[in-house]
């Protein structure tokens, strides 16, 4: 099967190296990775999400069209990243572009993404304390803060700061065990060790590491039986002073259906949050980019993409990768038209967001059919306090409010905001309507914040 896979895979590269430039092909087939090649179905990884998304606006078809002569079916093509597919970039040639640029493999020693330094890292005041507590973490681990606990929005750079940490620890110690795994990773993990009666070795594993980061906790949430498990795991690392570091999409008290003692456990150490960069830090994100990749682009034009792009920083990446690639395709400059129409989805996915606390409320008010006065009014029967808490857990949810704000736009305090967050989070687990009536109120609130843009 193996031999397989690959030997079509190798015809594929073949029949690409012929129809596309070198410098081409080996920038962008050459690094790919075939997985598996099942059902018609061919996996291919690339390391980073540059990759992914270049390939996938550039090169997709391509591919599936050298598939197809190499094989004869109409193939298709599921494109991944795996984080985990290490550079080989030796020291020297780090720096231009080698550095976002993913990489063939090298036998694994770490199973971190060695683009994710803290050189690579921009600081700011949305970031400053998450950095440096995990400056702080990555030279004293286990003695700083255990656990470190980072929490944030999409794309804000979680994974990358964690990854730091590995990086820099393992660039001090090679022998150090350190391990970065996805919560989802490590539960499939423990399924499978389940399932082939390996569950001592897996134990075993992680339980001895020296430095276990795990991305995503929140995909614990809900999950029983692998709390169970990651409790134990835990409390094995931190007797054995070895460091922990999480990440999750929110805080450990606001994730329903995560048992006390983790919660409690996960704010045993230091809490930090990632929040929005402003626009300073956005520039400056741009522009370092920009260095890795070897890239020049117009200043004016790396402000107007900023400006426009505030809410994730992969989103931010995503439009410049765009931009870059149609100066290198065409050869041509842009002007803020070409740009517009050239970002014009990713700008529309910024406006979605664009959802004000006052927007939220009309439309939850108008939905229960009370008095917009009612979101901030003391009253507190049942069927004003409940569209209350809803409109507060749809602010959590769709502005990038902190609860302080989402408390003043309520005349409420942090508390109460959180206890609304929670209580809806839960009863809409159970509760399809209530489900239903969010995602209706959500396009709703989405729809008109894209009006009055
Ligand atoms: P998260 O894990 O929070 O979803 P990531 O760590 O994957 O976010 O970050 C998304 C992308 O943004 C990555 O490519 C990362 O390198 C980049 N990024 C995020 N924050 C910064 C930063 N402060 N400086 C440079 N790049 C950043
Ligand atoms: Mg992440």
């Amino acid at each position: 099967m193996y031999k397989e896979k690959n030997k079509l895979w190798e015809e594929a590269c073949r029949h690409l190296e012929e129809t596309l430039p070198k410098d081409i092909f080996e920038k962008w087939i050459a690094v790919i990775q075939c997985r598996s090649m099942e059902n018609d179905t061919a996996v291919l990884v690339v390391g980073n999400d540059f990759y992914l998304s270049w390939l996938e606006e550039h090169y997709l078809p391509l591919i599936r069209q050298a598939l197809g002569v190499v094989s004869g079916r109409n193939m298709q093509i599921k494109l991944t990243v795996d984080y985990t597919l290490i550079s080989e970039a030796p020291e020297e040639r780090r720096g231009k572009t080698r550095s976002l640029l993913p990489s063939k493999r090298t036998p694994v020693e770490t199973n971190l993404n060695k683009n994710y330094t803290f050189d690579s890292f921009v600081v700011g005041p949305s970031n400053q304390f998450a950095h440096a507590a995990s400056i702080a973490s990555a030279q004293s681990p286990s003695r700083a803060y255990n656990p470190l606990f980072i929490h944030g929005d999409v794309g804000l750079g979680k994974t990358h700061l964690m990854q730091a940490i590995g990086n820099f620890i393992f660039s001090k110690n090679a022998r150090g065990k350190v391990c970065y795994t996805t919560c989802e990773a490590f539960t499939n993990e423990y399924i499978e060790a389940l399932q082939t009666n390996t569950l001592a070795k897996f134990r075993k594993k992680y339980r001895t590491m020296d430095v276990l980061l795990i991305d995503d906790i929140h995909f614990l949430a809900g999950k029983e039986r692998m709390q169970e498990e990651f409790f134990h795991t835990f409390n094995a690392i931190f007797e054995n002073h070895k460091q922990i570091v999480m990440t999750s999409d929110r805080p450990a008290g606001e994730l329903s259906g995560l048992t006390p003692r983790l919660v409690s456990r996960f704010e045993w150490g230091l809490v930090v949050e990632l929040e929005s960069p402003d626009i300073e830090t956005r520039v400056a994100i741009l522009r370092k980019k920009c260095d890795l990749l070897n890239l020049t682009i117009d200043q004016n034009l790396l402000f107007y993409i900023a400006e426009r792009i505030s809410s994730n920083i992969r989103r931010l990446e995503g439009a410049l990768i765009r931009v870059a690639s149609y100066i290198s395709l065409t050869g041509q400059g842009l002007d803020r038209s070409k740009l517009e129409y050239l970002l014009r989805d990713t700008l529309d996915q910024e406006k979605r967001q664009a959802v004000d606390i006052e927007t939220i409320q009309k439309a939850v008010a108008d939905h229960f059919d009370i008095h917009l006065g009612d979101m901030v009014s003391r009253k507190r029967p049942q069927n004003i306090a409940w569209p209350r808490q809803v409109a507060m857990y749809l602010s959590r949810n769709m502005t990038n409010q902190s609860f302080p704000v989402i408390g003043d736009a309520f005349g409420r305090n942090h508390a109460t905001i959180v206890h609304a967050c929670q209580l809806v989070e839960q009863r809409q687990i159970e509760d399809l309507k209530l489900r239903q009536t969010l995602s209706l109120l959500r396009q709703r609130i989405s729809h008109s914040a894209q009006k009055t843009e």
